[in-house]
């Protein structure tokens, strides 16, 4: 089979005015970017009509699970069996592009296009993000120079969207009085920030303004916190932030309608793409398929907790990507076995799977268990899982949408269409809006990840007391955990259970609405691994090639 760069490269792109055309976009409503991507902005009278399906998969493994595939793959098959779908996509961050992972447009015969574009630059929205970010964090560091808003502690931190370890921990403005005032701090990647996240959240103009009103940047000799709208510079984050704001419009490798916009990751924020986007996606299609990052336990739970609670969506089906592969892995098989059939170990990692069905039948929509078909999959194996979803009351459908496109995913897109009916359930939240942190903690970590309690480090008992004493002990909380366990411990496989996360800080987000909780060793700067995807890439006759 051909790479998925080929496979892209090979594939005839429609004009964007035609897609835009086709699903009903007036000419007022896009402004094409080049030939085969559109920033869109829908009339305000149009309302979103269609249902909800939210993709999140089982646990982790080093490979991805394959979501993004998935998801594409049946947005296509729900085409093939004449439904109108749309999807709502992250788009794919620069860290696992250049790192370990790879590019986030699909794979195989379900990608988005034009691919190495989005996997790149795309039409820049991350580029404005971080460079918004980074005016504010120039402002603040300015004010504290100046001696202005009696500042304390900036909690503010820079950005890129680069994987660069080095850049964790450090100090600033050294060189003298002339040259700043000294100050250890440290970046985050993009994806991680407190703006991704407002990007993401905002429901509209008015409400993105508000939020970076709110957002906490330092705090005061006074003990009190400072704002954005205190120092006074929203309006040009605003101007940054402008073209960003609307979502972009690209096509699936059938022909498709796509919606791509805002990126966080579902481990270290609350990875789910912007509202904007999901909201086109459902005024746009019958059927709005967006990927919530990682497993049911990670961006599941934010996407209810956080995306659905604030923007008021209702989704009616969820869809858990599973693979032969990842339930050999969380069965205790070496990673470079996971492709050989096991049935013993698969069915020791079916655990797994029974953990992350069970949990998102407690948030209520109905859920489809899709299992991400690889080449050599053996089909007892599958009788093995088929078995499983029935005995656990979840749907089951085999999605081939890697090698055979929309056709691999037919079965998958009936199942879903069945799900899908019927009035959405009232979601069942892990956690009362207005309980206090811990108790918001102690719910999710005891019904979504099968843990005891937790453990909070002195730095995160410091960060409560001074959260709590500004105001916001009553947020909404942003779990940062690895992906690879329902624990914090990676090497934790399977469904652990009675087992105590330890929490390491607290971080207020006020102007996204939450609190971050980060957990075990998880860190908001990724670093590269040993031999870095960025040794593949190239440029070949004016083509990027090795992108995966
Ligand atoms: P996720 O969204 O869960 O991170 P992706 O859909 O991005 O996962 O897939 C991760 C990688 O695995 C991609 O490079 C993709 O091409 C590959 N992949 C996904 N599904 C399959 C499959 N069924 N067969 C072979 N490779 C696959
Ligand atoms: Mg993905």
């Amino acid at each position: 089979m051909l790479s998925d760069i080929e496979i892209a490269h090979a594939a005839k792109l429609k004009p964007i005015e035609q897609l835009a055309h086709e699903i009903g976009l007036t000419d007022e409503e896009f402004e094409p970017y080049g030939r085969d991507k559109a920033k869109v902005k829908l009339s305000p009278e149009r309302k979103p009509h269609g249902k909800l399906i939210l993709v999140t998969a089982t646990s982790g493994m080093p490979a991805g699970s394959g979501k993004t595939t998935t998801s594409i793959a049946l947005a296509q098959g729900l085409r093939r069996i004449g439904k109108k779908s749309c999807l709502a996509l992250r788009e794919p961050s620069l860290g696992p592009c250049f790192g370990m992972k790879g590019g986030a447009a699909g794979g195989g015969y379900s990608q988005v296009l034009p691919m190495e574009s989005i996997n790149l630059h795309f039409t820049g929205d991350f580029h404005a993000i971080t460079a918004a970010n980074n005016l504010l964090a120039a402002i603040i560091d300015n004010c504290r120079f100046r001696g202005e808003h009696d500042i304390k502690e900036v909690t503010w931190k820079r950005v890129l969207d680069v994987n660069d370890r080095q850049l964790r921990f450090i100090v600033t403005g050294l060189g003298g009085s002339a040259n700043g005032v000294p100050a250890e701090t440290g970046f985050d990647i993009t994806v991680a920030s407190e703006l991704m996240a407002v990007f993401c959240l905002a429901k509209d103009e008015e409400d993105l303004r508000a939020r970076i009103d709110r957002m906490v940047v330092a705090t005061k000799r006074d003990g009190s916190a400072l704002t954005v709208k205190e120092i006074g510079c929203t309006g040009a984050l605003m101007a940054l932030l402008l073209e960003a704001v609307k979502p972009n419009l690209v096509q699936t490798i059938e022909g498709g309608p796509a919606f791509i916009h805002g990126g966080p990751f579902a481990n270290i924020a609350h990875g789910c793409n912007s509202v904007a986007a999901t909201k086109a996606a459902l005024t746009i299609g019958d059927y709005a398929i967006t990927e919530a990052g990682f497993g049911s336990e990670l961006g599941g739970e934010k996407f209810f907790d956080i995306k659905c609670r604030s923007a008021g969506l209702r989704p009616n089906a969820t869809v858990i990507v599973t693979s032969t592969r990842a339930l050999h892995w969380h069965g205790g098989v070496p990673l470079a076995d996971i492709a050989q059939p096991n049935i013993e170990a698969l069915k020791k990692g079916l655990c797994n799977l029974d953990h992350h069905v069970r949990n998102m039948q407690g948030f209520g929509p109905n859920v489809v268990v899709a299992l991400n078909h690889f080449a050599n999959d053996d089909e007892a194996e599958i009788e093995v899982i088929r078995r499983r979803c029935e005995e656990l009351g979840a749907r089951f459908a085999v999605s081939d949408g890697f090698a055979r496109g929309g056709a691999g995913a037919e079965e998958l897109a009936r199942q879903v269409v069945e799900a899908c009916e019927g009035d959405p359930r009232p979601i069942k939240f892990a956690y009362e809006e207005d309980a206090p942190i811990l108790d918001k903690l102690q719910a999710v970590i005891t019904r979504c990840y099968g843990a005891k309690d937790f453990s909070l480090s002195p730095k995160a008992v410091k960060d409560l007391k001074q959260i709590e004493s500004l105001g916001f002990g009553r947020l909404p909380i942003c779990i940062a955990k690895t992906p690879l366990s329902l624990s914090h411990d990676p090497k934790l496989l399977g469904a652990p259970k009675g087992f105590t996360i330890p929490v390491e800080r607290l971080i207020l987000n006020a102007g996204a609405g939450f609190v971050v909780i980060t957990t075990g060793s998880i860190l908001r700067m990724p670093g590269l691994p040993k031999v870095p995807n960025a040794f593949k890439i190239d440029v070949k006759d004016g083509q990027i090639v090795g992108l995966s």
